[in-house]
């Protein structure tokens, strides 16, 4: 008999989706295997700031998740547009370039509601609204955008720390300090175990099927450089610095398909000064996502991007890759005081440079100050055609005459204080990964679904390319983590 029915490989919300998944539906002896020390646990599900996106045909299908929106925020129900399939496809194909695998996205988008329902129910998350980040306050009102305003109370950590009670309480084993550094197979070929490395040393657990749930290779710096290029290898990460890629390698290793953009990630605006690794206390607060309402200046004094082309959280994640591109990987944001009180409450974890004249303000940055007060000025002379400025649209306000033009949100610098913070791009997460089955099962490079092998979360390959929509990520570990529990256990 094997040491369990099913074995689960990371703590992260994947993993716990599967691991929750697989006992409910019916496997009795399940694992959760921890590569992290208990104080360093649960991956980038703990740094993440937990907002979810998914499909809803009706505002009042939010209300379950948070019933007191309209109380606290007078007008919520008639200010929130529905988010039908068809949106939800058309966001994530739009800045996927079309290439999100239909397949998996389809699952991904359609089972969306269904399991935020399910993570609140089995998972028994508490839900609120991610104000500080999604909500836009124009005058006295906040506006919201659509399909991801909705998070776990207390964002990754309360995400994180409510799935490690879950288990705990529904009698799961969790093992930490356990890094599996390889599966096992039977003369079969099917998955029979893994390899783990413990503080008692090296162990063979056997079970009757794994499900990797172990995270990208993002923390990894010479996979970064392999697959990502230069200067990938050099970034700083905003999260977990466990997610070296193990999975992927073990499963490659055994003949798994990889699948996806191996050459893509994502990646934020974030303090330049922020620690190389995500700090837990900090968690996601390094973001510098308001630069729709300023302009973004390199080390060589200039704008080298549309700072509005869309709503930050359509974006952000590949902005923090083209900043990272820049000359010495080092932007400054620049804003006028106009703006000051929109920006995001993260930018108060660090403190701006500042002054009552934008020559004054770019004498204090570490650019080339001649070209960046001559930037500023023609932009001035450009900004502020169209409008009227209204942050809660796409309001059309842009530019003239200059390149690269900014199309949205093109206030002019006008109105002292100035303020300028300094980020860099901080990477989130990869995108490559192996190719699975609409089970979650592991596809070989024979194109052969793998006996007893599984997959969910950063692992799974095909769902983003280039870009992401916010909130995504998270609700694909849950919705494919909950797939490869049940296909685990029913296997
Ligand atoms: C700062 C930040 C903010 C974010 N905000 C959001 C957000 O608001 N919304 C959203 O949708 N997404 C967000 N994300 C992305 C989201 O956090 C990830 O997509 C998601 O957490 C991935 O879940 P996962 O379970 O696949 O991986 P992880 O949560 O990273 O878990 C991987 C686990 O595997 C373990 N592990 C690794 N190797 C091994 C091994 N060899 N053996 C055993 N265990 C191993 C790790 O220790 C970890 O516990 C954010 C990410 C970051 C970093």
């Amino acid at each position: 008999m094997s040491d369990y029915d099913v074995i689960v490989v990371g703590g992260g919300n994947a993993a716990f989706a599967a691991a929750v998944s697989a006992q409910e539906n019916g496997a009795k002896r399940v694992v959760v295997l921890e590569k992290a020390p208990k104080a360093q646990r649960g991956g980038n599900t703990h740094f993440s700031g937990a907002v979810f996106r998914h499909i809803f045909n009706d505002v009042k299908e939010l209300d379950r998740f948070v019933p007191d929106a309209e109380e606290k925020y007078p007008g919520f129900h008639a200010g929130v547009q529905p988010y039908p399939i068809a949106a939800f496809r058309e966001d994530l194909m739009r800045v996927t370039d079309g290439r999100s695998d239909p397949e998996l996205s389809k699952i991904l988008i359609e089972q969306s509601y269904e399991a935020m329902c399910w993570l609140q129910e089995s998972g028994r998350m508490k839900f609120e609204l991610a104000h500080s980040v999604m909500g836009i306050r124009v005058g006295n009102k906040m506006k919201w955008p659509t399909g991801a305003i909705v998070r776990t109370v207390h964002e990754g950590v309360g995400l994180s720390a409510t799935w490690f009670k879950t288990a705990e309480q529904l009698g799961i084993e969790i093992r930490y300090d356990a890094c599996v550094m390889r599966l096992a197979q039977s003369d079969t070929g099917r998955i029979s175990g893994v390899v783990v490395r413990t503080p008692e040393g090296i162990r063979t657990l056997t079970a009757k099927s794994v499900v990797l749930g172990c995270g990208g290779f993002e923390t990894n710096p010479e996979w970064r450089l392999r697959y990502l290029g230069s200067p990938w290898d050099h970034a700083k990460v905003r999260g977990s610095n466990f997610n070296y890629g193990d999975g992927l390698k073990m499963a490659l290793d055994i003949g798994a398909m990889p699948w996806g953009h191996w050459s893509g990630c994502h990646a934020t605006p974030i303090n330049a000064e922020a620690p190389d690794y995500g700090r837990r206390d900090l968690t996601d607060k390094t973001n510098r996502l308001s630069y729709t309402y300023g302009v973004m200046l390199n080390v060589e004094g200039k704008r080298w991007i549309d700072e509005g082309a869309d709503f930050n959280s359509y974006t952000y994640a590949k902005y923090g890759g083209l900043i990272l591109k820049q000359p010495r990987s080092l932007v400054y944001q620049v804003f006028d005081s106009k703006v000051l009180d929109m920006l995001e409450p993260r930018y108060s974890t660090s403190e701006p440079f500042k002054s009552d004249t934008l020559e004054g303000l770019v004498k204090q940055l570490k650019v080339d100050h001649r070209q960046a007060l001559k930037t500023l000025n023609e932009y001035n002379a450009a900004a502020g055609r169209g409008g009227p400025f209204n942050a809660a649209v796409l309001d059309h306000m842009h530019t003239e005459g200059i390149e690269p033009a900014k199309t949205n949100w093109a206030q002019k610098l006008d109105t002292p204080p100035y303020v300028s913070y300094p980020v860099t791009g901080g990477i989130t997460f990869t995108f490559g990964g192996i190719k699975v089955t609409k089970d979650a099962q592991v596809v070989a490079s024979d194109w052969k679904p793998m006996p007893g092998l599984y997959a969910c979360g950063e692992m799974v390959g095909g769902l983003f390319h280039y870009n992401y929509p916010l909130g995504t990520g998270l609700m694909s570990g849950a919705v494919f983590g909950r797939i490869a529990g049940r296909s685990a256990a029913l296997s």
